[in-house]
C-alpha cells in the first residue's frame, strides 16, 4: 500500500470535524512528501532536530506539531515555525515556550498533557496540576501562546474497556473546561485506536504507522 492510498482510506474513515495530523518520526522527507502530494499538510514528530532538519527541506505550508516529550531547551530551535505543541506539562515549560515566543514575536498554541494510562509514565499532569495552570493567572497573562486544548496517551493496551475508560476520563476534561477556557483541541487517538477515541469525543488524532507503515528504530 502506498502512503497515499493509507490516507485516503484513513480520510475516509474521519468525520469531519477531526484532524488528521501525520506523525512522520523516523521517516524520511521523500516519504512525508508523498503524504504532501496527497494533500496533507498537519505533521507531528517527537524529536525537536528531527522536526527542524524536515521543516527546513520541506515546503512552507506545513503545519508542524510537537508531539512528543518536549526539554525546556530545545524550544528556541522550533520557536519560530511550531505550529502546535501537544505535550506541554509543566509551568516551567510555558515559561519558557513564552520567552522563545516573545523573541520571535509568535503567538505559540499549546495543548496540555495529561496523564491519562493507568500505567506507569512519567509524563503528563493530573487534572488537578492541569486545572491549576489553565487557571493560573501567570500562565493567563501569558502574551505569546495559548492552551488550545488537551492531550493525552491511552495505555499501551488491547483492552477496549481499559482505553475506552481512559479516553473517556480526558474527554470528561475537555468538556469540564472547554466553555470556560475557550478550548478547541482534544488531541487522543493513534493508529491502534483512533476510531475509539473519535467515539468518545476526540476532535485531533495522531496517526503514524497506518499511514507511513511500521517505523524502523535504529
Ligand atoms: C508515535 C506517536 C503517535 C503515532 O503512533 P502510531 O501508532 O504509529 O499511529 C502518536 N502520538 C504520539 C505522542 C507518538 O509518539
Amino acid at each position: 500500500m502506498s502512503v497515499a492510498t493509507n490516507l485516503q482510506a484513513l480520510k475516509n474513515n474521519l468525520p469531519e470535524p477531526v484532524t488528521l495530523v501525520a506523525v512522520s518520526k523516523t521517516k524520511p522527507v521523500a516519504t512525508l512528501m508523498e503524504a504532501y502530494h496527497a494533500g496533507q499538510r498537519i505533521f507531528g514528530e517527537n524529536k525537536v532536530q528531527e522536526m527542524v532538519a524536515k521543516y527546513e527541506q520541506m515546503p512552507k505550508d506545513i503545519q508542524w506539531h510537537m508531539i512528543g516529550h518536549l526539554q525546556r531547551n530545545k524550544v528556541k530551535y522550533m520557536a519560530s515555525f511550531v505550529s502546535l505543541i501537544h505535550g506541554v506539562d509543566s509551568l516551567r515549560l510555558l515559561q519558557e515556550i513564552e520567552k522563545q515566543g516573545a523573541k520571535h514575536q509568535r503567538f505559540i498554541e499549546c495543548l496540555l498533557q495529561i496523564r491519562i494510562a493507568k500505567e506507569e509514565t512519567k509524563f503528563g499532569l493530573t487534572p488537578a496540576e492541569a486545572e491549576q495552570l489553565l487557571f493560573s493567572p501567570e500562565v493567563g497573562n501569558m502574551k505569546h501562546l495559548r492552551i488550545v486544548g488537551l492531550m493525552g496517551m491511552a495505555t499501551f493496551t488491547d483492552d477496549q474497556d481499559q482505553l475506552r475508560e481512559e479516553f473517556d476520563s480526558l474527554s470528561d476534561l475537555f468538556d469540564k473546561w472547554k466553555e470556560a477556557h475557550n478550548l478547541l483541541h482534544l488531541s487522543m487517538g493513534m493508529s491502534a485506536d483512533y476510531a475509539l477515541a473519535i467515539g468518545c469525543g476526540s476532535n485531533m488524532v495522531r496517526v503514524g504507522s497506518a499511514i507511513f507503515g511500521a517505523r524502523n528504530y535504529s
